[in-house]
């Protein structure tokens, strides 16, 4: 079976699991952008190795895609086929140790960040303001303000999409500017990172800065995905795009952002097709006025409106 005949494959034949499927769910509440289609099922596993059977047994026919708090993906109208997984709080554990921190992947970043600020270590604050999981982190090498994942990572546990669970060092996971080089189909479970020690009004102080530039420079209130492209080496996405005419622009409900015009917004009623052509369309312009090709720093996950993803034979719940 191919991955665009999914639509029609019977879902009863999902490994039995401790945890929980839900079929057919709506995902754009779940989004950072609150747009997108329906997740043929939403898998929550109980445990590293609830997750661990699943991936075992599970037919390599079913397309499997992980996500984290949906933050910097756009899930596209038509759904998802196969299996979403969502890691929930058996995955977000946090554990101080010396100088470093283990962190479950399923742990916001916002959390980990006022724990170490509680705890007294400090190098996390940068995480504060990138919303999102770690494992979405990982996944993208995520960064703020000079400093990215892979400065304080030392270790990442990964599971393949056999169940086998391994360690891989921060060479071994050839990270940079928001790339990792894992192979796509591992799911993170934690990272172990360094930290230093420093009193909690020093911490506070790194956080409240961080605070005050991300309302001044970005629509965090906002339907957003965060940066849609990624800087061209040299260059920065927003200046080209700046330069190509498109503050501002915008398709039904998706416009780009006047406060920072590397971000697309949901202005109310966009779907996921109004923003990836609007994305499309500010990728041309750019192309057009400076010859330089922007590559999507959002993830654009699922099938396109019109494909119906078709879950009426599934039975789990
Ligand atoms: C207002 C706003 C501001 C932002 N500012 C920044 C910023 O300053 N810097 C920055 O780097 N990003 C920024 N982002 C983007 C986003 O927050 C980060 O990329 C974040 O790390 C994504 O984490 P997530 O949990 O939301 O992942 P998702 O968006 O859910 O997923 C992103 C990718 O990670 C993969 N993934 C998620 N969890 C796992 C896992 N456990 N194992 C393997 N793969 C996984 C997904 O499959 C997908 O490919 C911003 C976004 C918004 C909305």
């Amino acid at each position: 079976m191919i991955f665009s005949d999914f639509r029609d494959f019977d879902l009863k034949r999902l490994p039995d699991v401790r945890g929980s499927y839900k079929k057919h769910v709506v995902m754009a509440p779940y989004t950072w952008f609150r747009v997108g289609g329906a997740a043929a099922t939403v898998f929550r596993p109980q445990d590293h190795e609830d997750l661990s059977q699943f991936l075992l047994q599970n037919s390599e026919e079913v397309p499997v895609t992980i996500i984290g708090a949906a933050s910097n993906i756009l899930i596209r109208d038509g759904g998802i086929p196969g299996v979403v997984i969502k890691l929930g709080k058996n995955f977000a554990s946090i554990n101080f140790k010396n100088n470093s921190v283990r962190i479950g992947a399923g742990l916001p970043n916002s959390i980990a960040a006022r724990l170490a600020l509680k705890e007294g270590y400090s190098g996390l604050e940068f995480l504060s303001g990138i919303p999102g999981t770690i494992g979405g982190g990982l996944r993208m090498n995520a960064g703020a303000y000079g400093k990215e994942v892979k400065d304080i990572l030392i270790e990442a546990e990964v599971i393949d999409n056999t169940g086998n669970i391994k360690v891989l060092s921060l060479e071994e996971m050839a990270m940079s500017y928001r790339h990792c080089g894992v192979p796509k189909d591992y799911i993170f479970l934690s990272g172990l990172f360094k930290t230093g020690k420093d009193v909690q009004p020093n911490i506070q102080k790194k956080l409240d800065e961080i605070k005050a530039r991300r309302v001044e420079s970005q629509p965090i209130t906002e339907r957003t995905g965060g940066s849609t492209f990624k800087n061209p080496k040299g260059y920065k996405a927003w200046e080209l795009i700046e330069a190509a005419g498109c503050r501002g622009v915008s398709i039904g409900g998706a416009m780009v952002s006047e406060q920072h015009c590397n971000f697309l917004v949901n202005t109310g009623n966009a779907d996921a097709t109004d923003l990836e052509n609007l994305g499309n369309i500010v990728q041309q312009k750019v192309r057009d006025a400076t010859g330089i090709e922007l590559e999507w720093e959002i993830k654009l996950l699922g099938l396109p409106k019109d494909s119906n993803l078709n879950t009426e034979d599934v039975s789990y719940e």
